[in-house]
C-alpha cells in the first residue's frame, strides 16, 4: 500500500463527509435513491439493498422491480413500484442485485442508464455490461457510473482476473469503462478514471456471506443520491460496510440482514468521533 496515488480513508474522513440533514434540509435535499433489484427468484437481494439504503442516509428510497411486495412488507417507508419507468424521479440509481442476466435485466439496465443520474451498477448489472457493452450507449457520458464487481464479475468485465497487480487492474477497468470501479475483496480497491485509488482494508472477514454485496450497493446508492463525488462515495460505502460487518460480528455468525441492521451503529460511531 506504499503507492503515492493510493489513499486510505480513516474514520474521521468518513464521519466528516457523511451526509446528515441540517435545519434547511428536507427528504429531497437529503437524496432520493432508486433501487432496481430483485426478481421472483431473488427477492432478498431487493430487500437487502433497499434496507441498506433506508438505514444509511436517504431522504427517500424508491424501489422498482418484481419484488415490490417483499420490499414493502419489510420497509414500509419505501415507495415501491413494478418498473423503473413508473418509479418517478430519483437522484441516483442502484441497479443489478438479483435482476438476472437475460433480456429483461438488460432492459432495466438501459432504462436506468437513460435516466441521466448517477448509477451504481452491481452484480448482474456488471455481467450485463460485460455481455452487452452496447447498453452503455444509453449513458450520458457526463453522468457518474460506479461498477462494483467481485473478482468473478471483474473477470467478465475485463476478460481477465484481477491477478497479482490488483491496483493496476482496477485502474485499467476504471479507464476502460470511464467509471469508478470498486473491486471487492478483503482489501477493497476503488479507482477513478483519472487513476486515483482508494483502499479499504477489512479487519474481519464476516462479510464473506451471501447478500453482503447487495448491502454495499444500497449504501453506495444513498451516498450517490446525496451528491457526493462518486469515488469518495464508493470509498465511504466500503468503509461503512466493513465497519457494519465488524459490528454485526458481535452476534456471530453474521448474516447480510445483520449487516444492514448494524449500519446505524456504524454511522453513529463515525459521527460520534466528530
Ligand atoms: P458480493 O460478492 O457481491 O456478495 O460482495 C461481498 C462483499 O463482502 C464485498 O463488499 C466484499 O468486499 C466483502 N467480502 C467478501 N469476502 C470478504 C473477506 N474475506 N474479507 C472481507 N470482506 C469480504
Ligand atoms: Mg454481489
Amino acid at each position: 500500500l506504499g503507492e503515492p496515488d493510493l489513499r486510505r480513508l480513516d474514520a474521521v474522513d468518513v464521519g466528516v463527509a457523511w451526509p446528515v440533514p441540517g435545519p434547511e434540509d428536507n427528504k429531497y435535499s437529503q437524496g432520493v435513491t432508486g433501487i432496481a433489484a430483485g426478481s421472483a427468484t431473488y427477492p432478498g437481494a431487493a430487500v437487502l439493498a433497499t434496507g441498506a439504503s433506508v438505514l444509511s442516509t436517504s431522504g427517500m428510497v424508491r424501489y422498482a422491480g418484481p419484488a415490490a411486495d417483499a420490499v414493502r412488507a419489510r420497509w414500509p417507508e419505501v415507495i415501491a413500484t413494478g418498473s423503473v419507468t413508473d418509479a418517478g424521479r430519483v437522484q441516483a440509481w442502484v441497479v443489478g442485485p438479483g435482476i438476472g442476466t437475460g433480456q429483461e435485466g438488460r432492459g432495466v439496465l438501459r432504462q436506468v442508464l437513460e435516466a441521466g443520474v448517477p448509477v451504481c451498477a452491481d452484480a448482474d448489472a456488471t455481467t450485463l455490461l460485460a455481455h452487452y457493452p452496447d447498453v452503455l450507449d444509453a449513458r450520458d457520458p457526463g453522468t457518474p457510473l460506479v461498477l462494483t464487481p467481485h473478482a468473478g464479475e471483474f473477470a467478465r468485465l475485463m476478460g481477465d482476473e484481477p491477478g497479482e497487480d490488483r491496483i493496476g487492474a482496477v485502474r485499467a477497468a476504471a479507464r476502460k469503462y470511464d467509471a469508478v470501479v470498486l473491486l471487492k475483496g478483503n482489501t477493497t480497491l476503488v479507482a477513478a478514471p483519472d487513476g486515483r485509488v482508494l483502499a479499504n482494508v477489512a479487519r474481519g472477514s464476516w462479510l464473506a456471506t451471501a447478500g453482503s454485496g447487495d448491502v454495499l450497493s444500497g449504501l453506495l446508492g444513498s451516498l450517490l443520491a446525496s451528491g457526493l463525488d462518486p469515488w469518495l462515495a464508493a470509498g465511504m460505502a466500503a468503509y461503512v460496510h466493513s465497519l457494519a460487518g465488524d459490528l454485526a460480528a458481535r452476534n456471530v455468525p453474521v448474516s447480510a440482514s445483520g449487516v444492514v441492521a448494524a449500519i446505524p451503529d456504524a454511522i453513529r460511531q463515525l459521527r460520534g468521533l466528530l
